[in-house]
């Protein structure tokens, strides 16, 4: 039995550094929080929990808790949340990745330059909240084939990291019909787009898929269901410990991917209990 681990499997470039730097300032400080679980992964906050980095829901939690080092976590935060933490005096780690720090400049620059700013994403996802405050007031949060609000003479887009190109495409062919003036600044992440195509290829040539990380990871979820939906069979498990040897019988080829949330060490144990089963490891190209 052949298992094929994707390159891509697992953290990307921001969450890396967010993680490898909490850990790093939670060796360094006492009563560090994160503001919100720093990914969603449980078992990589129960990790950091256990070295001294708890998790709070919101400022007043903070408070309560006497907090005296808060973490920023990759999806950044509202502006006005930002300021309010300094004001009460928190120490701040900031891990907003740099691509979405990125949008954040963009959608400030766009409202300065007297756009009409809207953004593509999920109005929902804390990432879309924290681009909300930098566009100001009058912005508009569009996703897939919604209403348009009605659009000024000037327009001004930015994108949630995670969006699909194909998304940001037919936005703005939609846009054009209606406005003289368009400015886009394109601030999708690669990291995610080329994790699904990589996690389809390596589908097609499955007779079943391992998608390992948090059940309630949003990045994680949608590589099982791209899997799923290539009529494969699909496990989306957290751990190795879920695995069953019975889900391989008369299996020859098993791949295995991971979000963007799942850590090394995670991707590695199930790898190994795979190859308990039977499985000699082959790298994806
Ligand atoms: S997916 Fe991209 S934007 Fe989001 S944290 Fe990772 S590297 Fe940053």
């Amino acid at each position: 039995m052949k298992v094929v681990v994707g390159n891509k499997a697992g953290f990307c470039f921001g969450v890396k550094r967010a993680i490898d730097m909490a850990f790093e300032t939670a060796r360094n400080r006492k009563g560090v929080y994160t503001l919100g679980p720093i990914i969603h992964n449980p078992q990589v906050i129960e990790a950091l929990e256990r070295e001294g980095v708890g998790v709070a829901n919101s400022i007043g939690e903070l408070k309560d808790r006497k907090a005296g080092t808060v973490i920023v976590r990759t999806h950044g935060i509202p502006m006005e949340e930002m300021q309010r933490l300094v004001k009460e005096g928190f120490e701040l780690i900031d891990l907003t990745c740099p691509y979405v720090k990125k949008a954040q400049h963009y959608a400030k620059l766009l409202k300065e330059e007297g756009c009409q700013v809207i953004i593509l994403g999920d109005m929902e996802h804390p990432e879309v909240k924290g681009l909300m405050s930098y566009a100001g007031k009058g912005v508009a949060v569009v996703r897939g084939d919604q209403e348009l609000p009605q659009i000024k003479s000037k327009a001004g887009i930015v994108v949630q990291t995670t969006q699909p190109v194909e998304a940001l495409k037919k936005l703005v062919s939609r846009i054009v019909e209606h406005t003289k003036e368009m400015k886009v600044y394109n601030t999708i992440c690669s990291s995610t787009a080329l994790r699904l195509k990589e996690t389809e290829e390596v589908a097609r040539g499955a007779d079943a898929m391992v998608v390992v990380g948090g059940r309630n990871s949003a990045n994680t979820t949608q590589l099982a269901r791209l899997c799923e939906s290539l009529s494969v069979r699909t496990y989306h498990i957290e751990t190795a410990g879920e695995l069953k040897e019975e889900w391989f019988e008369k299996v020859e080829k098993i791949g295995l991917t991971a979000g963007a949330s799942t850590p090394d060490w995670i991707i590695k144990e199930v790898e190994n209990a795979l190859k308990e089963m039977g499985g000699s490891k082959n790298k994806w190209k």
